[in-house]
């Protein structure tokens, strides 16, 4: 729950859970939100510490060395929306479902090589260890999000590379993965384009079979009538990803 190459910094222990949701499991996050600090990075501590602000996030990436982890990955974090707009379906079931990482945007407002690359170390660690983020591949608005996508706010005012991030990440998938996919005769020699395609079919699959699991689990709780999922101060109407087709059972 708390990465190995990041330095350990708490943030305030009361800045993180709702009443009756103290927090998660890794199996319950679904992504990331990447957010810009909008300001140096002393400002952003400081503020992570004042119990008054309502605002706390599990990532801080300084514009040089490795990032700093202010809460395990189980905590859930004050990150995405504005105080008080928790009645947000987004901002909520953002917050309780997504990691929040801040990224030092001062005083050029660009992203350094160092922040991209570490950028890209958290997605992977996070790939890793949330089954639901490594079941899916890297995808804007399904498992990488950035703060403007889910409530109104300048940030992270377009901080984040996201082509360079997810050319990063979509490497991986033809490398890393390929050993996960078998075709049965095939060799090394098979074009990586082959093999991501494979792992990405082979995901999606693994991913229907959860959404399906999901889907006749609320079934059997609610009846009939439109899938909702209730948060405390929120009821969701539960959604399957647009990409994927769902097929009843
Ligand atoms: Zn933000």
């Amino acid at each position: 729950m708390w990465l190995d190459f990041c330095i350990r910094l708490d943030g305030p222990k009361e800045k993180t859970g709702y009443p009756g949701v103290v927090s998660r499991t890794l199996g319950e996050i679904e992504g990331e939100v990447d957010h810009s600090t909008e300001g140096p990075l002393d400002a952003a501590l400081g503020e992570l510490q004042k119990l008054e602000r309502m605002a706390s996030w599990t990532f801080t990436v300084p514009k040089a060395g490795p990032p700093l982890q202010h809460y395990p990955l189980t905590a859930i974090t004050w990150h995405c929306g504005l105080p008080g707009d928790r009645r947000t379906d987004t901002s909520l079931v953002g917050n309780l479902t997504l990691v929040g990482i801040e990224h030092v945007d001062w005083p050029d407002n660009t992203l350094s090589d160092s922040q991209l690359y570490w950028s890209v170390e958290i997605t992977r660690a996070l790939r890793q260890m949330c089954p639901r983020i490594g079941a899916r591949p890297p995808t804007l608005r399904g498992n990488l999000f950035e703060h403007n996508w889910l409530s109104p706010t300048s940030c992270p005012s377009g901080l984040i590379l996201w082509a360079k991030k997810l050319a990063a990440l979509e490497e991986d998938m033809g490398i890393e993965f390929s050993s996960a996919v078998n075709f049965g005769n095939e060799g090394p020699g098979l074009p990586k384009e082959a093999v991501a395609l494979a792992d990405l079919l082979a995901r999606y699959r693994r991913d229907i079979y959860a959404i399906r699991a999901d889907v006749a689990a609320l079934r059997t709780l609610g009846g009939s009538g439109p899938l909702v999922a209730k948060f405390p101060g929120a009821t969701v109407q539960v959604v399957p990803p647009m990409d994927v087709p769902v097929e009843e059972a």
